[in-house]
């Protein structure tokens, strides 16, 4: 049995790293047949109230949604975060901080870039930037994609952008605990985005889920773009073990380098709780008239 409903709970736009708007996104979820949709930008809400009126305006039930960056035991974690009141002020001064070293970051990046030729790369990156507050590795790798030194974004951050290589640059991220309260005390539900992305220990790995649950946390991404199909099973195993509810969300940036489409994923194993049926009171449905 599976949990039939095409839920779409993680995507990016111009917000953040996205190449569509807000918008664009809820168009092109709803052309795909989906009936639940939240934007998860990166450390920012800024695009939720356009995503909200828009997914309204194509018929769509709505969470809240957003992406925070958290740095656990030296590696960088995503949490997801559904169903908060996107106007709670802690939220919003939160991601603000997180946001806060991105741009410094990205000048080092540059400079690491240079020391093995490749000039220019941060006001590169800035040509290809939605949110100046957001500049992302992605940045970096479209501008490198575009000017021919890498013939994709996977190469650029082989080569680039990951750890030991000339543009990385380790970063101090928010704490898992900051991230889970700010969610959770904005009423929504945090969620551990593509486990199977990290490279923690399976040690290491008990101890994210373990704190996580401890801290409030509720929710696991069990099928998305990032997990193949043996990692689904993976991880809905560990969604039962620990007593976490599953997400479903495509992680869907680009039409060009994405290569899981909104609303195309498979359903959740019915055996799952999934984040929706805990979330029912904070769907936002479209007003009567839409
Ligand atoms: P940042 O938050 O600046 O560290 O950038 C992280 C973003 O880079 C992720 O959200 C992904 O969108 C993207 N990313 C990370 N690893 C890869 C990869 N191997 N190939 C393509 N994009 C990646
Ligand atoms: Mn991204
Ligand atoms: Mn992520
Ligand atoms: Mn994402």
């Amino acid at each position: 049995m599976t949990s039939i409903l095409n839920a779409d709970l993680h995507c990016h736009s111009v917000v953040s790293d996205g190449t569509l708007t807000p918008e664009a996104l809820a168009a092109r979820a709803k052309g795909n047949g989906v009936e639940l949709w939240a934007l998860t930008d990166h450390d920012e809400i800024g695009g939720v109230a356009r995503a909200r009126a828009a997914a309204h305006a194509e018929g769509m039930a709505f969470l809240s949604g957003v992406e925070i960056s958290v740095t656990f035991i030296g590696q960088t974690v995503h949490i997801v975060g559904l169903g908060f009141d996107d106007t709670d002020a802690a939220l919003v001064q939160g991601l603000q901080q997180t946001r806060g070293g991105r741009d410094q970051r990205a000048q080092e990046m540059a400079a690491g870039l240079a020391q093995v030729g490749i000039h220019g790369a941060y006001q590169g990156a800035l040509r290809y930037v939605g949110n100046p507050q957001l500049i992302s590795r992605t940045h970096f790798a479209r501008f490198l994609v575009e000017t021919g030194v890498c013939k994709d974004t996977n190469e650029v951050f082989r080569k680039y952008l990951t750890e030991g290589k000339p543009g990385y640059v380790p970063h101090r991220w928010a704490t898992l605990k900051d991230a889970v309260q700010w969610i959770t005390q904005a009423g929504g539900m945090a969620i551990i985005a593509h486990p199977a992305r990290y490279k923690f220990t399976p040690n290491e790995e008990f101890a994210l889920f373990t704190e996580f649950k401890g801290l409030g946390g509720r929710g696991v991404e069990v099928v998305t773009g990032s997990h193949s199909a043996a990692e689904y099973l993976v991880y809905a195993e560990t969604a039962q073990e620990f007593g976490l509810a599953a997400s479903r969300g495509s992680d869907f940036h680009s039409p060009l380098e994405s290569h899981t489409e909104l609303g195309t994923l498979p359903y959740l194993s019915g055996a799952l709780t999934p984040v929706w049926e805990l979330l029912q009171q904070r769907i936002q449905y479209p007003p009567p008239g839409f």
